[in-house]
């Protein structure tokens, strides 16, 4: 696997891959990786792309300074995990790379309300940082594909919207969420868990499974209050739990009303916020 830090030296080695007649499947990350995002760099080869992986923890997506100040940071061990996955190249850049000075980067979209809903009501800011950087990185990498998880919903509904919007030549692929064997979410954060915590979490997962089999019995609304309840009797403190349409994310009331059905939860385990989501219905 090559390690690129400079956009011009990846550029080069992506141009040279294309006129081989490759193409690029690109997978953007923050680090700390784990099995979920190996699935990334896993779809992109079995579609037969050279594989670009990038690490670059954003600090324009973060609301709060603390946060960014604790994102883990494992730079050996994701080298070494994206080594045996069988990663092509790596795009590990400093932010001048990303954020050249005096080069405008910022974008100017109006994604409606899908931003503005669940995790825009409680990291304000969150999803125009994460999509200019995307929308950068797209701009830097150019793939046929991109890869993104289904674990992180609003966000791919988001950079999907941007791609539509933008009219980008770029395929966006779903992969499925990959879960620790008791159901919990893998996820960068998980390893900020106390052992109590940790051995909480997956109710977080239990709960969306116990909504989607009441879906097509109950309104959603209930639902989401019961739901919101039974993350709290287990010691857990949710912000939301929403039921909505996979494309727009307004709410869905009844099993019915929507061919694309996903409940999306964010929920403290102590210090550390978790989201999880899961579809009930699928176009
Ligand atoms: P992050 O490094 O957390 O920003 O995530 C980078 C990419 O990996 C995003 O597209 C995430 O949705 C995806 N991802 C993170 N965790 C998982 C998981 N457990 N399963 C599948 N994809 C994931």
């Amino acid at each position: 696997m090559l390690i690129f830090k400079k956009v011009a030296d990846l550029q080069s080695w992506i141009a040279a891959e294309r006129a081989a007649g490759r193409s690029i499947g690109f997978a953007p990350t923050m680090g700390a990786l784990h099995d979920g995002h190996m699935e990334l760099v896993r779809l992109s080869r079995r579609d037969g792309h050279s594989s670009v992986a990038s690490i670059f923890v954003n600090p324009t997506q973060f609301n709060d300074p603390k946060d960014l100040e604790k994102y883990p940071r494992t730079p050996e061990k994701d080298i070494a995990l994206l080594h045996d996955t069988g990663c092509d190249a790596l795009f590990m850049p400093p932010v001048e790379e990303v954020y050249p000075a005096g080069e405008k980067v910022s974008i100017h979209l109006d994604f409606r309300q899908l931003d503005e809903v669940m995790e825009g009501v409680f990291r304000p800011g969150h999803f125009i940082g994460m999509a200019t950087v995307v929308h950068r990185l797209l701009d830097i990498v150019h793939p046929q594909s991109l890869y993104m998880g289904q674990k992180d919903f609003q966000q791919l509904t988001i950079v999907r919207d941007m791609i539509r919007q933008l009219q980008m030549p770029i395929e966006l692929v779903m992969c499925p969420t990959v879960r620790e064997p008791d159901g919990l979410a893998m996820s960068s954060r998980n390893m900020r868990l106390s052992p109590d915590m940790r051995a909480v979490a997956p109710v977080i997962y239990q709960t969306l499974t116990w909504a989607g089999t009441e879906m097509r019995r109950r309104p959603a609304s209930a639902i989401q209050t019961e739901a919101m309840e039974r993350l709290r009797q287990a010691g857990l403190r949710p912000e939301y739990v929403d039921i909505v349409d996979g494309i727009s994310l307004l709410p869905v009331e009844h099993w019915d009303d929507s061919d694309f059905i996903v409940a999306c939860t964010a929920a403290f385990a102590g210090e550390v916020r978790l989201i999880d989501n899961s579809v009930f219905k699928e176009m």
